[in-house]
C-alpha cells in the first residue's frame, strides 16, 4: 500500500446492504477528491448475493480481493426467510462473515457510540443523565475468551445420596481461557485508539472473582505504563454496566474482554438511539502503524425495510469514516466524515429510525437524501 493509495474491497451483502454501501461509497468518493488521496474501491458479492452469484455465501473471487484488499468495507449478510433448507454452516452469517474474521485474525471490535446531542431524544436515558454527551469507544477483544475455551454438555449419572436410586441430569462447561498475549495485543489496540481520542482508558474486568480478570488486571497495568499520556482507570463489568446508565459521558475508551465486550457494547449501542447510527471495526494483524480491518455496521441486512430507500446509512457511512482512520491512517479524512454526519444531521436531516413527529426544524429523508446531505456537507 503506498501511503495515499488505497485498495478497498467493498461487499455490500444482503437487504439494505446494497442501498447503504452506495451511500457510503458517495462519501468516500468526495473525501478522496478533497484530500487527495487515491481508493480503489471493488464491488464484490458476499451472503445470499454470493450465493446467488457463485453458490458460495464467500465465493473464492470475492475471498481473494479481500486478500488483494487492504481493507475491506462490508453491508451485512442474512435473510433469515430465505432458503430454510441450507445449512447452518453454508448461511451466510457464518460461512462468510465468521470465515471472514477467522481468514484475516481479526481480534480486535471497535464500535463508537457517539449521541448527536440533537438525537438526544432519541436516547433511552433522561436528559440530565447525558452530561457532557456520549462519546464512547467500546473496544472488545473478539477471538479468546469464554466463547472459545473448552466446551462440552455431558449426561451425569449418579445415586442420590439417601434413596442411593440413580439419577441423571446434563451438566454445560464452557471455559474462560486468556493468554497474556492476547491481553496485551487488545489493550494496545484500546491505547492507541485512546490518543486519537480523549486519552482515558477504562479496563473493564472481574478480578475480584476470576483468575482471568486478575491476570487482566495486572497486565494490562503493565502495559499502561507505555502510555503515560493516556490515564488508566480499572472498573468491575458489573459496576461498568450500571455507570454506562448513570453516568456514561465518563467513559472515552472501554476496554473489554469478548463476552464483557459483547455485553456492554450492545448495551452502549442503545444509548445511542438506533442501530442505524452505529459503526463497527473490527481489526487484525498489527503492523507498526497499520491494521488490517472489515468495517460494517453494527446491525443487520433490516429485511423488513430494504429495497425502500428508507434505510439509514450513517453506520456505514461512519464505518467508511473508521477505515480511513485506523486502516488508512487518514484521520483528518474520517474527522471531516464524521463532522458532515453531524451537519446533516443538525440541519434537520433525518432517516425514519430518527425520526420523531412534531420535533421542529427536521426533515424525514431517504437513505440517498441523507447520503447526499453528507456528502453536501463534506
Ligand atoms: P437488523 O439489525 O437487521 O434489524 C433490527 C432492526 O433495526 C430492524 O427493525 C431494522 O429495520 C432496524 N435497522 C437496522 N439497520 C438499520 C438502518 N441502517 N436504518 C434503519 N433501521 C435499521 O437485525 P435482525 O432483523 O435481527 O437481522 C436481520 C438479518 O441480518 C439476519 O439474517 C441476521 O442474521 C443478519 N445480521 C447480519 C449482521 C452482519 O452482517 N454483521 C449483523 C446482525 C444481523
Amino acid at each position: 500500500m503506498s501511503s495515499k493509495n488505497f485498495k478497498i474491497a467493498a461487499l455490500a451483502g444482503d437487504g439494505i446492504g446494497p442501498e447503504v454501501m452506495r451511500e457510503a461509497i458517495k462519501v468516500l468518493r468526495v473525501t478522496e477528491k478533497k484530500f487527495s488521496f487515491a481508493l480503489q474501491i471493488t464491488e464484490a458479492p458476499v451472503g445470499w448475493a454470493g450465493i446467488d452469484a457463485a453458490s458460495k455465501a464467500l465465493p473464492d473471487a470475492t475471498l481473494a480481493l479481500c486478500k488483494q484488499s487492504d481493507s475491506i468495507l462490508f453491508g451485512s449478510v442474512g435473510l433469515p426467510d430465505r432458503d430454510p433448507t441450507i445449512p447452518k454452516e453454508q448461511r451466510p452469517e457464518r460461512a462468510a462473515l465468521l470465515r471472514l474474521r477467522k481468514e484475516f485474525g481479526l481480534f480486535a471490535n471497535l464500535r463508537p457510540v457517539k449521541l448527536p446531542k440533537e438525537l438526544a431524544s432519541i436516547c433511552p436515558l433522561r436528559p440530565e443523565r447525558l452530561g457532557e454527551g456520549i462519546d464512547i469507544l467500546v473496544v472488545r477483544e473478539l477471538t479468546a475468551g469464554l466463547y472459545f475455551g473448552p466446551k462440552s454438555t455431558e449426561e451425569i449419572v449418579e445415586l442420590h445420596e439417601t434413596t442411593q436410586q440413580p439419577r441423571s441430569y446434563r451438566k454445560a462447561v464452557d471455559t474462560m481461557v486468556i493468554t497474556c498475549g492476547e491481553i496485551e495485543r487488545i489493550a494496545h489496540v484500546a491505547f492507541q485508539a485512546a490518543r486519537q481520542r480523549r486519552r482515558k482508558v477504562t479496563s473493564i474486568d472481574k478480578a475480584n472473582i476470576l483468575e482471568n480478570g486478575a491476570l487482566w488486571r495486572e497486565v494490562v497495568t503493565d502495559l499502561g505504563k507505555q502510555y503515560p499520556d493516556v490515564a488508566l482507570e480499572h472498573m468491575f463489568v458489573d459496576n461498568g454496566a450500571m455507570q454506562l446508565v448513570l453516568r456514561p459521558s465518563q467513559f472515552d475508551v472501554m476496554l473489554c474482554e469478548n463476552t464483557f465486550g459483547d455485553i456492554l457494547s450492545d448495551e452502549a449501542a442503545a444509548l445511542g438511539g438506533s442501530l442505524g447510527m452505529l459503526p463497527s471495526a473490527s481489526l487484525g494483524k498489527a503492523s507498526a502503524e497499520q491494521m488490517f480491518g472489515l468495517y460494517e455496521p453494527a446491525g443487520g441486512t433490516a429485511p423488513d425495510i430494504a429495497g425502500k430507500n428508507i434505510a439509514n446509512p450513517i453506520a456505514q457511512v461512519l464505518s467508511a469514516a473508521l477505515m480511513l482512520r485506523y486502516s488508512f491512517g487518514m484521520v483528518e479524512a474520517a474527522v471531516a466524515i464524521e463532522s458532515a454526519v453531524g451537519k446533516a444531521i443538525a440541519a434537520g436531516y433525518r432517516t425514519g429510525d430518527i425520526f420523531q413527529v412534531g420535533e421542529a426544524e427536521t426533515r424525514k429523508v431517504g437513505t440517498r437524501e441523507m447520503g447526499d446531505a453528507i456528502a453536501a456537507a463534506l
